[in-house]
């Protein structure tokens, strides 16, 4: 089988299929989907995990993109238990989630083109998120969860933790996929919350001062900085300009964000 799904797996579709029966099993108990969830599923492909969370009773809705997937998922899911299982054969990117209710259950093994807009996209709905669980690029996990001073500490990191909690799940390597894929693989877990979204004025000015304080990480603050906050404005936030973007933490550059926001009027 694991021959059949690598010959027809499809280059622009990210296609790289589970086919590691405890890899599957350890993401589904990660899930835990129960009848009470409703979980979209974003890319389920020949349903590796598909299987598990239409067992669990779930209310679930597939988006698949390409549609030569599209008659096994109908007839392994969709038309067995119409009432409670549907299929959009659409680009997620495109995909109106504030029609699709909620709370949702995000789950998803995607394609690591789409994976960072795709997060931000889910980010921005808040509370129609209840929790993510994705597979990722290993390097794209470690960026997501990276604490501040460690190497992987940027941008990614900074904009995630600032509205959700993050946590690595599962290592993957590249022979539980068919084809195996060049890199490895992980799973992290992703939970909206609202209260650290409330605390950000100006989610446009968070943007920008983090997109400029990482723009070369070598450099200190001061000098990304130097357009936007002088060293007075530094010393008022009690933020060294001598040190890297790397060394603050995800809460300090929510102020940094909220008091430039509230500076240029946009909070
Ligand atoms: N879930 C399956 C598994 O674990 O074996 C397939 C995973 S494969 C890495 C990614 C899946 O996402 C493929 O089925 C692919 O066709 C689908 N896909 C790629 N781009 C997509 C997009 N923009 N919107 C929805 N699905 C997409």
């Amino acid at each position: 089988m694991s021959k059949e799904l690598a010959k027809s797996a499809r280059k622009r579709f990210g296609q790289n299929f589970l086919i590691d029966g405890r890899v599957i099993d350890a993401i589904l108990a990660s899930i835990n989907a129960s009848a009470s969830d409703a979980v979209v599923e974003i890319g389920p492909g020949h349903g590796a995990i598909t299987e598990g969370l239409y067992a669990s009773q779930c209310d679930l809705t597939l988006i698949e993109l390409d549609r030569d997937l599209v008659p096994g998922l109908l007839a392994s899911f969709v038309s067995k238990s119409p009432e409670r299982c549907r299929l959009l054969n659409e680009d997620v990117l495109k995909v109106d989630f504030t029609e699709l209710g909620g709370p949702l259950r995000i789950v998803g093994n995607l394609p690591y083109n789409i994976s960072t807009p795709l997060l931000f996209k889910l980010l921005e709905l808040g509370n129609q998120i209840q929790d993510i669980h994705v597979m990722l690029q290993k390097e794209v996990v470690n960026r997501i969860a990276a604490a501040p001073g460690e190497s992987a500490y940027g941008r990614l990191g900074v904009m995630i933790q600032a509205t959700a909690h993050v946590e690595p799940l599962i290592d993957v390597p590249p022979e539980s996929f068919a084809p195996p894929p060049k890199v490895d693989s992980g799973v992290i877990r992703i939970i909206p919350d609202a209260n650290k979204r409330a605390l950000i004025e100006s989610t446009d000015a968070l943007t920008q001062v983090v997109r400029q304080a990482f723009s070369q990480r070598r450099k200190t603050l001061r000098n990304n900085l130097k357009d936007v906050v002088s060293l007075d404005e530094f010393e008022a936030l009690g933020i060294n300009p001598q040190d890297r973007p790397e060394r603050l933490s995800v809460e300090t550059y929510v102020e940094l964000g909220n008091y430039l926001g509230r500076r240029e009027g946009k909070a």
